[in-house]
């Protein structure tokens, strides 16, 4: 590293919380499915911000509609209305064929949003007594960093001396249809099911064919609301608009962060129909800036690029040709032991155990050879590049990783 990106390495460690390991990279710019660090370097970027920066980086008509609104207003906050609420709230539920949204700023804040929302429609909706609903989540989840969302974690470092935790929560395994069965036939006070359609923070783990559509078709059955989490896997990053219309669900509610802005601006919503949604009243909810001028007009160009561009049909297409290159690759190099995913939402897993720290030096190498990629285990490394990349580059980094990968084979 360049003595430029240690000393802003270290100013941030020194005065900085350490809540985060970042890879050694220092960047200043990025531009479409590129990075470049603070020497001027350049990468290809294989995280896209956890799947928020699906339109590329800096996309300039997302950018543009950020700077003209900064210009005219930033925010009033919701204490009246503003001209650009209304406009995106109309598009946005149209977009997503939902009745009404409920806009927030980032994901976890969503997540909360909804679990207020499923517990208020159980109590004044379907008639659980209360204080005694129940939303069940699934074992390995992640949906966030709040004091309620680390409740329901199964990761023990995220919950650790953070109690008292929230109560209220079944967890059950993914991919079970048998454990979701038996828990919303033991009691009538399950309110909701909160499920991320592919399991992002947990290696990328896809579930099997069908398990979304039938686990609604079981919350359907009784009366339960089915609440998709789609703050990673949604907006086209896997192929469809909504990782859930793989399989034609549509969910009770929707929660939506990171790439409905593209990365631009925090931006994130929860979309319901009218029954769910009109549960809560004037101050029940909300944020100083959800909803704000800038948030609106940034996702409303957000999501046009998304459907403009045909991002789906670009991560479709580009994620069957990335994922054919690595099971190419894990042919010539048995450091690979599988390959999945969806669309551009994609996992290699290597051939170490989970405390390992070779998926770590790994994503070393890839950095050194131009390609950013962070694992989420010690043995699997996630590859989810902004939706704009294009078959060349796809074939270019497929190339940076087979050579990093083959400077660790044995
Ligand atoms: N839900 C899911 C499925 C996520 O992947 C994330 C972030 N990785 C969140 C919620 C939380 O979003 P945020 O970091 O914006 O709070």
């Amino acid at each position: 590293l360049s003595s430029k990106s240690n000393v802003l390495i270290e100013k941030e460690n020194k005065y900085g919380a350490h809540n985060y390991h970042p890879l050694p990279v220092v960047l200043e710019r990025g531009e479409g499915v590129y990075v470049w660090d603070v020497d001027g370097k350049k990468y290809y970027d294989f995280l896209s911000a956890y799947s928020a920066v699906n339109q590329g980086h800096c996309h300039p008509k997302i950018v543009k509609a950020m700077v003209d609104q900064a210009q005219t207003l930033t925010l009033t906050s919701r204490a009246f209305y503003n001209d650009k609420l209304g406009n995106y709230e109309e598009f946005v539920t149209k977009f997503f064929g939902f009745d009404k949204v409920l806009p927030m700023n980032t994901g976890a804040e969503a997540v909360e949003t909804a679990i207020k929302l499923c517990r208020k429609w159980a109590y004044e909706v379907k008639g659980v007594a209360e204080h005694e609903a129940q939303i069940i989540v699934c074992e390995n989840n992640f949906h966030g960093r709040t004091t309620t969302i680390i409740s329901f974690s199964n990761d023990e470092s995220a919950r650790k001396n953070f109690g008292p935790y929230t109560a209220g929560f079944i967890k059950i395994e993914y991919d079970n249809l048998d454990a979701l069965e038996k828990v919303l036939e033991s009691s009538k006070n399950i309110a909701g099911f909160l499920v991320e359609p592919i399991q992002g923070e947990a290696g990328v783990y896809v579930p099997s064919e069908g398990y979304l559509a039938k686990a609604k078709a079981l919350c359907e059955k009784h009366n339960v609301l089915f609440i998709a989490d789609e703050v990673q896997t949604g907006i086209a990053r896997t192929g469809k608009l909504l990782a859930v219309h793989h399989e034609n669900v549509q969910p009770d509610i929707l929660i939506l962060g990171k790439a409905i802005s593209g990365g631009v601006y925090p931006v994130s919503a929860v979309l319901c129909n009218d029954v769910i949604m009109n549960v809560i009243k004037p101050g029940q909810h909300g944020s100083t800036f959800g909803g704000n001028p800038v948030a609106a007009a940034v996702a409303i160009a957000a999501l046009e690029v998304v459907r403009d561009e045909n991002l789906s049909e670009n991560a479709e297409r580009l994620g069957t040709i990335l994922r054919n290159g690595l099971n190419d690759i894990a042919k010539r190099n048995n450091l690979i032991t599988l390959v999945r995913g969806k669309g551009l939402l994609n996992a290699i897993v290597i051939n170490c155990d989970e405390e390992s720290d070779l998926a770590w030096e790994i994503c070393l190498r890839f950095r050194d050879y131009g390609l950013l990629a962070k694992p989420t285990h010690g043995n699997k490394i996630r590859l989810a590049p902004p939706l704009v990349i294009t078959e060349d580059q796809i074939k270019d980094c497929l190339e940076i990783i087979e050579k990093a990968l083959n400077d660790f084979k044995s």
